[in-house]
């Protein structure tokens, strides 16, 4: 009786060392399985592997996704582009296959406020974690401020070296705030060390001749929007806000009531 314990217990230690958890929890009932259904041992352990394998991805999968930083989980599933006709659907069918990922090629979101454009950032985003990629989404005021106290700590190539890490940068938001003269040389700076190495999705409320109240200085905004712009994918969304869409929808079917009542 202590024999099979005894293995047992070196099995399981063994199995923790080399990091298998998978193999670790489901060896019993795989073996159970196996041999009710009188598999050779090679099966066996090709079946043990394949879970290991397959949980190992979704792990490295979540792992990308917590690290990205969504604000919030949107996917591409939840995008009602009823709604939204003016966003090129097609478009955004083929960018989710995150192809422009491999070719470092931009993305560029455009359009008024509420109309889906960090939503679609997000699923571009989570589709690229799924795909194996990389990726950080940042509101561009966030990663100005943060950058510009990484300078302050000396911290700054730091922080830039992290940038570089990543695969597909999400800028959100360009357009609301405008930056310091600092602060926009340091965004310039991001945008430049990713260009033709890393994918950037920027999204902005502001047609491009409005940068520059953004960004200050002309040379500095015609220097950025010529990097960016060089493999990009523009998408446009210009119709009416989502959010005052529901608002109205919902105010209809109160009045609705109200008169049936
Ligand atoms: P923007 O970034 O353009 O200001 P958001 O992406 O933040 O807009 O959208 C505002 C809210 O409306 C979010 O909760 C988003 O999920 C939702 N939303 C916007 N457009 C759509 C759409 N076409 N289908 C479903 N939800 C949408
Ligand atoms: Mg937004």
């Amino acid at each position: 009786m202590s024999h099979p314990r005894k293995s047992t217990v070196l099995l399981e230690h063994h199995l923790k060392q080399l990091r298998l958890p998978t193999v670790l929890k489901d060896y019993a009932l795989v073996a159970q399985s196996c041999s009710r259904e009188k598999c050779d041992y090679p099966t066996y352990l090709l079946r043990l592997c394949e879970k290991e394998v397959a949980d190992r991805q979704k792990r490295a999968m979540d792992r990308r996704i917590q690290a990205a930083k969504f604000p919030m989980l949107k996917t591409i599933d939840s995008f009602d582009f009823t709604a939204q006709p003016s966003v090129n659907e097609p478009l955004i069918r083929e960018l989710l296959r995150c192809e422009f990922v491999d070719k470092n090629e931009n993305i560029l979101l455009m359009g008024n406020s509420g109309t889906g454009k960090t939503h679609l950032a997000t699923a571009l985003g989570f589709a690229a974690c799924c795909q194996g990629y990389k990726v950080r989404f940042f509101g561009c005021t966030a990663l100005v401020t943060q950058l510009l106290e990484a300078r302050e700590d000396r911290q700054l190539q730091r922080s830039l070296k992290q940038l570089e890490k990543q695969d597909l940068l999400i800028l959100d938001e360009l357009g609301y705030v405008p930056f310091s003269k600092p602060g926009s040389e340091l965004l310039f700076e991001v945008v430049s060390r990713a260009y033709e190495r890393q994918s950037l999705i920027v999204t902005s409320n502001l047609p491009f001749e409005s940068w520059m109240e953004v960004c200050g200085s002309e040379r500095l905004t015609g220097a950025m929007l010529d990097r960016l712009t060089h493999k990009v994918h523009i998408l446009e969304a210009n119709g009416t806000s989502y959010r005052l869409q529901e608002s109205r929808k919902r105010l209809a079917r109160r009045k609705k009531t109200k008169r049936q009542n």
